[in-house]
């Protein structure tokens, strides 16, 4: 399936019941060719009235991160999420929806073909990695994930409510350029990596 095929059907797709609560269906956003594939967990209130993936605050934060770290949303990472659409009142989504809608993700993985994941939460990194593992524990250790490199990090949302969490989490993200340059472009300028 092309990309645009595939966006077509995620945009109209009601496999389960968050289309029946939802504004939009998020497909993602970025390079399509991008060599960094980023997860969050679900679209929150602003991405489902703007049908834009990571666009609230935490999508905010995360931009001033990927800045920091010489990325840009339209360049260098395609972002999506676990679900497509958003679960009312922004609870974790149940493992049935999240059953129903992860077949979109990996579709989506497939076809940007990544040589770098970034799992942002827990969400992200117990639905793609094993019910087992903790971000507290592996956040900025390199696993693998669908035979690709990937980085758990906090999610935005938590450095928010924690600002201590953003120390770490830049220290997580240095990691992610360092690869970056080893796997991708040796020349990829950060002011401050
Ligand atoms: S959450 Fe996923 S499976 Fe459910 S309706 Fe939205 S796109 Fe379809």
């Amino acid at each position: 399936m092309s990309f645009n095929s595939l966006k077509t059907e995620i945009l109209n797709c009601h496999r389960c019941k968050l289309s029946q609560t939802r504004n939009h269906a998020i497909f993602g956003e970025g390079n399509s060719n991008a060599e960094i594939f980023i997860i969050g967990e679900a679209p929150g209130k602003v991405e489902d009235i703007q049908g834009r993936p990571f666009v609230g605050p935490s999508g905010q934060l995360l931009d001033k991160i990927f800045a920091a770290c010489g990325f840009t949303r339209e360049a260098h990472v395609f972002i999506s999420n676990i679900v497509r659409c958003r679960p009312p009142n922004n609870r974790v989504p149940t493992p049935d929806e999240v059953k129903t809608c992860i077949p979109w993700l990996y579709q989506q993985i497939e076809l940007v073909n990544p040589k770098i994941i970034i799992l942002l939460g827990a969400t992200a990194l117990k639905n793609m990695a094993g019910q087992h593992h903790r971000i507290t524990i592996e956040h900025g250790q390199w696993i693998n994930v669908r035979d690709r490199l990937a980085m758990p990090v906090y999610h935005p949302s938590a450095l928010l409510r924690d600002p201590g969490l953003k120390r770490p989490t830049w220290e997580d993200f240095k990691k992610v350029v360092h690869k970056y340059r080893e796997l991708v472009n040796p020349d990829h300028y950060s002011a401050h990596v």
